[in-house]
């Protein structure tokens, strides 16, 4: 992906290294329900959320320290980069809406993170939060993206931010607790959201090649492979377990890859409704 000579987001909030989580918070929340915010998560096993932050606003203890040059910190300079892409690309699409996009916030993390949405941990893997309109990532799932994943590249990186902002996108819609059709209960609008925020990341992918010319050879391939390996089949085969349909919550590996190139190739809105597709 052809990005270090883009614009970088001055919407990334750092909260890297120290302070991540108030003590008083962390210990206070027990007995409070455990939100675990509706499988909004990119592709892990909810459960291994912390806990909750139930009704409590999220108190926000840190302050954001941007690294001294942008340069130093080349992952964080990325995931600006890529961030900054997809405020322009929705601005655009928001403005022939007649809409005004508002743009969220991406904290960076270690380890755990307070959010309006309760407390996680990294293990749950990067997540939108519909209460505070702000995208969490910890940078190690990256790593743990190219390794344990076998999805390495910069663009299957930018997926995955894409995706999460094509929550946000959702949540400004008025999209992200779709109702209309759920055909098959909650894990039905499960993944038919999830399967949406792939199309609409599918759709800032075509825009920013349209009028930016970020791919590279291969990058499309990147940002497929990274969708397929976190496909539910997919990670519920590598956790050693049977495959259980019923039990998704993103869609299959081959859903998920449908409906980002489907975004991909049309670059429209209106060829991303999963909540009335017949089928996914
Ligand atoms: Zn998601």
């Amino acid at each position: 992906m052809r990005w270090d000579m883009g614009r970088r987001s001055d919407n990334i909030e750092d909260r890297r290294g120290g302070g991540g989580i108030p003590i008083g918070l962390a210990g206070g929340g027990i007995g409070t329900v455990v939100l675990l915010v509706l499988a909004l998560f990119f592709g892990f096993d909810p459960s291994v959320i912390l806990q909750g932050g139930g009704g409590q606003p999220a108190v926000d203890q840190t302050t954001d320290s941007p690294s001294a040059s942008p340069s130093a910190d080349p992952a964080r300079d990325f995931v600006s980069v890529v961030l900054a892409d997809t405020e322009d690309t929705w601005r655009e699409l928001f403005r022939r809406m007649n809409r005004e996009y508002r743009e969220p916030k991406l904290v960076l993390f270690t380890s755990a993170v307070q959010s309006a949405c309760g407390i996680a941990g990294s293990a749950t893997g990067p997540f939108y939060c519909p209460g505070d309109h702000k995208l969490y990532l910890d940078l190690a799932f990256f790593r743990a993206l190219a390794t344990r994943f076998h999805a390495p590249g910069d663009f299957a990186q930018a997926y995955v931010i894409a995706h999460e902002v094509g929550h946000h996108v959702q949540s400004i819609l008025g999209l992200f607790d779709e109702r209309r059709v759920a055909r098959g209960g909650e894990h039905d609008v499960s993944v038919r959201r999830e399967l949406q925020a792939d199309c609409f990341a599918g759709i800032w992918a075509h825009h920013a090649e349209a009028s930016r010319h970020i791919l590279e050879a291969g990058d499309v391939e990147e940002a497929l492979g990274a969708a397929a390996a976190v496909g539910d089949d997919r990670l519920q085969r590598q956790a050693g377990g049977r495959v259980a349909p019923d039990t998704f919550t993103h869609g299959s590996s081959e859903q998920r890859v449908r409906w980002f190139k489907r975004g991909l190739q049309s670059g429209e809105l209106r060829d991303c409704d999963t909540y009335s597709a017949a089928r996914l």
